[in-house]
């Protein structure tokens, strides 16, 4: 069975749409293949704060 696990910035203004397997949310995640423990292929979902924190200006 495929995990998704979504890994959103802490204390983010805004809410990500972590309810689904698609990277749907608005601030266009970041989808990562991991192997896990039991050999599995899991997906991270990498979300991007939308605060401007990353971007240093604008
Ligand atoms: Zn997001």
């Amino acid at each position: 069975m495929t995990s998704h696990l979504h890994v959103t910035p802490i204390g983010d203004r805004v809410d990500h749409d972590t309810s689904t397997t698609e990277p749907g949310c608005a601030c266009g995640p970041e989808v990562k293949s991991v192997t896990q423990d039991d050999g599995s292929i899991g997906w991270l979902l990498v979300h991007h704060s939308l605060d401007g924190r990353e971007q240093g200006k604008g």
